[in-house]
């Protein structure tokens, strides 16, 4: 077996107790980092994930529970992280969805998700910037989405915070392009985890048809390979950018969508 190449680094994934969060998470530490889980769920529960991780891959873990739409707590997580040895591997992850029409989105619905989705990344980042520098070494994975780099109806917050995030990304790679510091944005199509599984019982619900059948319905209509990505590919995905292979990747924004954008 390859020896892990991530053992003296930490990484701190927003929005980790579930999802595609945690599959990024477990890939991680799969190759040695240390980690630093966020995000909400049952205290108890992520005490297990915490251990689970610990005992499967021999690394150490922390929790915060700063709500990402808040900068205040955004700050003292990153202080918790400075504490914790800093932040070597940035996933800014943390994501929420609503469906509706433009003309009957909830306002708080549209300022929720651009303060989660996009304004959070511009806090983790501008405050793990300095430590990164000081080290001249540093990943920031930005998870993005296809509705990044295109748009579905009913998505208007989605879709402008994940455009908004492709242009942070860039803008992060140009600010570092000479330093070891890299950032890139991962654009992931249909994902079958609890933010996804709303949109399948919605559509199950509309169209008078089971679970199975309204997953084949939304792949069908966006995702030419008819199959969800997994945690588990995005996870691989982040850990080639975090790889010395990946050292000139800056600014990219790399789709893993079954064919979504091709199209
Ligand atoms: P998920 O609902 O399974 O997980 C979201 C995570 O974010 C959870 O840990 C949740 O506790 C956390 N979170 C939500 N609001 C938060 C807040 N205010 N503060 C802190 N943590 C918060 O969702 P997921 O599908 O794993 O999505 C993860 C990311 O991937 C999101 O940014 C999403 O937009 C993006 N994405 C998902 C898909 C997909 O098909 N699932 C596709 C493209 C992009």
């Amino acid at each position: 077996m390859p020896a892990a190449s991530l053992t003296t680094k930490t990484a701190l994934v927003t929005g980790s107790t579930s999802g595609i969060g945690l599959g990024i998470a477990r890939s991680l530490a799969a190759e040695g980092a240390n980690i630093i889980f966020n995000g909400f769920g049952d205290r108890q529960e992520i005490q297990k994930l915490q251990t689970s991780v610990e005992t499967e891959f021999g690394v150490r873990t922390a929790y915060h529970n700063a709500d990402m739409s808040k900068a205040v707590e955004i700050e003292a997580m990153m202080d918790f992280a400075s504490s914790f040895g800093g932040v070597d591997i940035l996933v800014n992850n943390a994501g929420i969805q609503h469906v509706a029409n433009i003309e009957d989105f909830p306002v708080d619905k549209w300022d929720a998700i651009i303060a989660i989705n996009l304004t959070s990344c511009f806090h983790t980042t501008r405050l793990a910037l300095p430590y990164m520098k000081q080290k001249n070494w540093g990943r920031i994975i930005n998870l993005a989405s296809v509705h990044g780099l295109v748009a579905s109806a009913q998505k208007s917050a989605y879709v402008a915070a994940k455009h908004g995030l492709v242009g942070f990304t860039k803008t992060t790679a140009l600010e570092t392009a000479q330093t070891g510091i890299t950032c890139n944005a991962i654009c992931p199509g249909w994902v079958l985890t609890p933010l996804v599984q709303k949109q399948v019982d919605a559509r199950a619900e509309k169209d008078n048809v089971d679970n199975e059948t309204a997953k084949k319905r939304l792949l069908a209509e966006k995702q030419p390979s008819g199959e969800f990505v997994t945690p588990e590919q995005l996870g691989a995905l982040a850990v080639f950018f975090c790889s010395t292979a990946a050292d000139q990747i800056r600014g990219v924004a790399w789709n893993m969508d079954g064919g979504w954008v091709a199209q």
